[in-house]
């Protein structure tokens, strides 16, 4: 997977079909704004018509018919239509901004499904999250990308139909002749003339388009710096505000680091590249667009007012004419315009498609896991190596090791060893590149992946809780079993505590949406963590160094319950802390990813150049100092 930054030039068929996939996928998550938007371009794009229309008729009534009884139906007519149509833009505009502001959040969320359905490994991959961050950026400098679609298909139904109203106004224009009798001026009649007419209106469409093209072809070209620097931007221009950072800017001084940033941003302003292209060719290139515009409408101009000199009609059909013209050539230039917002926009829906077509490719197994009551699971690591993704070194190597049912396995090492690694496979968050896991005799890979996760309760080191109700968080939904969440969070620890929340279960997590939230310290929401994973009851519990933020008081009660906490339930443990892992039925230890020694706490401290020992040594010889 590579993120694009590189322009490349964008053929017209890949444009279109890549906005038609973003209108299908829009369609998908807000099916009713694509129908309300086409009816609402049409009627935009055939509204000044109405006016043309009726106020040739009364022209035309008022300087050659002069019959009040006409005269009075047209103005009529021409009220009643106008209102009705001023009424139902309107309402469908109305209609439209409302369900655009639907499309808006049910995209973000059809972002988060995308962010929640990747492999783990994909999360895990720095280039996902600059992939998505580009996507975010683009949105958030000018709006392009997927939301950029709406408007685009807006544009190209109200100038297609335009163009559609102004050659139905027209037509006559060119088809009524220029009496015999208006001597030269009979060559208006000539197909030449009317031919030549034509070729100058399209050049001059051609024309506008083409610089239009060329000035919309700098907001591309200064893309990648702008979207660069409003994510820097993005980042440390609302540093201040997080919360968590506010102890450490003031006491060193992180303003400075950030200051740089804010200072030599050239995504805004007018030292920005963007402003100094504006100023320049991309402001040239906008005026000519415009400036050939009205050219085309002079044209048209000349051509009515001399027919109408000539006597070819009256001066209500040149009210009509003009003023058709006039929409009309808006509509193509509209239309020549959108070519290039359509190919400038392709290359933003091409990153957007990048991310969103980032594959699955973990195998999903079909085999369910058998529901065992007696929780008899039998997960063997037999040979495995894995490296991450991109990595050079092994961070496993040769790992073989059976975790025999309802024992307590402790797993000790060095920071890097790969004990954490050793978790992440075995919940199989990766695949290891060789040998295999199975479970009851079974690879890993070939179960339902949902289903093989629920045999697993894993308590990360850098478990994350959410601001919401404590006993939504324990359950991990908002309806949850009360007198189930209580106990688990009394076998966590977190009784006392408990105690003294204002609203009990619930009660609001951290400040975030609410005053009356509460904060909680990191020992507290380790035992919430804890307790989290005994509410799932899952065959396995697994603890990734789940004491670490506790105090020694709350630590040994957790270790005095271990037993108790665990229940039948198979334990793996990963701790630092060597005393801790003597109550565990067995110890494996690793080292530079491989299992270097296994045994009971006292086998692995009788052998005496083992790295048990020495591990064991120097924390004890730290204990003894202090
Ligand atoms: P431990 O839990 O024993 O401290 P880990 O399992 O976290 O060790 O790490 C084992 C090795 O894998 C280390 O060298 C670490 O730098 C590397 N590592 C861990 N996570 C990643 C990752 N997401 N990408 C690349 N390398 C990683």
């Amino acid at each position: 997977m590579t993120v694009k930054t590189e322009e490349t030039k964008i053929k017209l068929s890949h444009a279109v079909a890549c906005h038609l996939r973003a209108v299908r996928l829009l369609h998908r998550v807000t099916p009713r704004f694509f129908p309300v938007l086409t009816a609402a371009s049409l009627a935009d794009a055939l509204n000044p018509y109405v006016a043309v229309f009726f106020s040739a008729r009364i022209l035309s009534e008022l300087a050659c018919g002069r019959r009040p009884q006409i005269l009075w139906r047209w103005v009529l007519a021409g009220a009643l239509c106008t209102c009705l149509f001023a009424v139902l833009k309107a309402l469908l505009h109305q209609r439209k901004e409302t369900l655009l502001d639907d499309l808006y959040g049910r995209k973000e969320i059809l972002f988060a499904r995308k962010m929640f359905s990747l492999d783990y490994a994909d999360i895990d991959r720095q280039e996902t999250h600059d992939l998505r961050s580009q996507i975010r950026q683009n949105e958030n400098w000018s709006g392009w990308g997927l939301m950029y679609t709406p408007g685009i298909l807006e544009s190209a139904l109200c100038s297609a139909a335009g163009i559609l109203g102004g050659i139905a106004l027209t037509v006559t224009l060119f088809t009524t002749p220029v009496p015999a009798g208006a001597g030269r001026l009979t060559v208006l009649n000539s197909p030449l003339f009317i031919l030549a007419l034509a070729a100058v209106m399209v050049l001059a469409s051609l024309a506008a388009g083409f610089c239009n093209g060329k000035y919309i072809s700098y907001w591309g070209s200064a893309s990648k710096d702008a979207t660069l620097g409003n994510r820097l931007f993005g980042f440390f221009g609302f540093i201040g505000q997080k919360k968590g950072r506010g102890a450490d800017i003031r006491m060193y001084n992180q303003q400075n680091l950030v200051k740089a940033y804010w200072d030599k941003n050239k995504a805004f302003g007018t030292k920005g590249r963007l402003s100094r292209l504006a100023k320049g060719p991309m402001g040239i290139f906008n005026g000519l667009a415009n400036a050939v515009t009205v050219v085309i409408t002079g044209f048209i101009y000349a051509f009515t007012c001399l027919k109408a000199w000539a006597g070819a009609f009256d001066v209500g059909s040149v009210t009509q004419y003009v003023g058709a013209v006039t929409a009309m050539s808006w509509s193509i230039y509209e239309l020549t315009a959108l070519l290039g917002y359509l190919r400038t926009n392709t290359g933003y829906l091409d990153t957007t498609f990048q991310f969103l077509d980032i594959p699955n490719a973990m195998y999903q197994g079909s085999l369910t896991t058998e529901k065992r009551s007696d929780r008899n699971y039998d997960v063997e690591f037999r040979n495995v190596s894995f490296r991450y993704p991109g990595a050079e070194t092994w961070a496993l190597k040769n790992v073989s090791l059976k975790f025999r049912v309802g024992r307590r396995l402790a797993i000790v090492g060095e920071n890097g060893s790969g004990k954490t690694t050793f978790i992440k496979l075995l919940c199989r968050l990766y695949d290891p590149q060789e040998g295999q896991i199975l479970l009851n005799g079974i690879d890993i890979r070939k179960y339902d992946y949902r289903d093989y996760m629920n045999i697993f309760s894993v308590v990360f080191q850098d478990f994350q809780l959410l601001s919401q109700p404590l006993g939504a968080n324990v359950a991990g939904s908002a309806l949850y079993d009360e007198a189930k969440v209580r106990r688990a969070l009394l076998d966590a620890g977190f009784g006392d505590r408990l105690e003294t929340m204002p609203q009990g279960l619930g009660t609001q997590l951290y400040k975030d949406f609410t005053e009356d939230g509460v904060e909680i310290s990191g020992g507290e929401a380790q035992k919430i963590a804890i307790a989290r994973a005994l509410y799932k009851d899952a065959p396995f519990i697994i603890l990734d160094e789940p004491t670490a933020a506790l105090d020694p008081m709350a630590e040994a009660e957790i270790y005095g319950k271990f037993n108790e906490i665990t229940g039948d339930r198979t334990a793996i443990y990963i701790s630092h802390r060597l005393s801790s892992c003597k109550f565990c039925d067995e110890i494996a230890v690793f080292h530079e990813g491989r299992i270097v020694q296994r045994g009971s706490h006292e086998e692995l401290l009788a052998q005496r150049d083992g790295k048990y020992r020495e591990l064991w040594t120097a924390q004890a010889q730290y204990y003894t100092k202090e």
